[in-house]
């Protein structure tokens, strides 16, 4: 996605939510783009940093939602409580073990994606992002439950 598009994207936000729209904010967006797979809010909070668009971490850590809702960032809940952020790309499904906390990475099937692009049309919900993430007990961690 262009820098255009996630301004797009960014001020349909702000114009919808009532929030405010700050210079800081757009420069975010950019940093979370570039941010290559899963990140810790410690590692994109650095990223930040470095470019010089943020000086407190505490800005930024108030500011996460925006990102979460406004369609940037996926937060994910693995198991044991941990928390894992990644940029939004189109590829956010996974499989996640409760048990070990292995989490898959899975391709979207064509009928899945088509169930979406319904659900949002019957619902008129112009689509943003999603996440789509199911929990289970992987193959190793069944064995252990059939002892
Ligand atoms: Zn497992």
């Amino acid at each position: 996605m262009s820098h255009e598009k996630r301004l797009a994207q960014l001020r349909r936000y702000f114009d919808t939510s009532g929030k405010r729209y700050t210079v800081e904010r757009e420069h975010m967006i950019d940093v979370i783009a570039e941010m290559e797979g899963p990140f810790t809010i410690v590692d994109l909070y650095k990223a930040a940093k470095a470019k010089g668009f943020v000086h407190a971490a505490s800005t930024l850590y108030r500011n996460l939602f925006i990102f979460i809702d406004a369609g940037f960032i996926t937060e994910r809940h693995l198991s044991g409580g941990k928390l894992e952020y990644e940029a939004n790309t189109g590829n956010n499904n996974f499989l996640l073990c409760v048990g070990c906390g292995t989490l898959k990475r899975v391709p979207l099937s064509k009928e899945f994606k088509a169930m979406q692009e319904e659900l949002c049309k019957k619902h008129k919900l112009l689509p943003v992002s999603y996440h789509y993430q199911q929990k289970g007990y992987c193959s190793k961690c069944q064995k252990k439950i059939a002892k």
